[in-house]
């Protein structure tokens, strides 16, 4: 039997923006993965629990479109976006990662 993958379509990626004072300051915005990649972003996170994730899929054929995972079962388990968490039957609560990504 296959292991059922997680599949997240969307994630936060770091951009930055113009600070008031001038300079630049980093922010993380929610966008879709294969936008992301279209867009050239490198730095990504969960948007959920804030952890790291792994990029899958980056070569996929047209519809079939790329997008990340948990890098550590931990975060997929209490995640509220994790697929772990997700099949969790016993009532647990979603909390954010252990090691979030800055
Ligand atoms: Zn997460």
């Amino acid at each position: 039997m296959a292991v059922e993958r997680e599949k997240i379509y969307e994630c936060e990626v770091k951009r930055r923006r113009v600070k008031t004072g001038g300079g630049y300051e980093p922010f993380w915005k929610i966008k879709n993965v294969a936008i992301a990649l279209a867009d050239s972003d490198t730095e990504f996170r969960c948007k959920d629990c804030f952890g790291e994730v792994k990029l899958l899929g980056k070569n996929n054929k047209a519809g079939a479109p790329a997008y990340v995972e948990h890098k550590v079962p931990a975060d997929s388990e209490y995640c509220s976006g994790g697929m772990l968490f997700l099949k969790a039957t016993d009532g647990r609560v979603a909390k954010l990662s252990e090691h979030p990504v800055a």
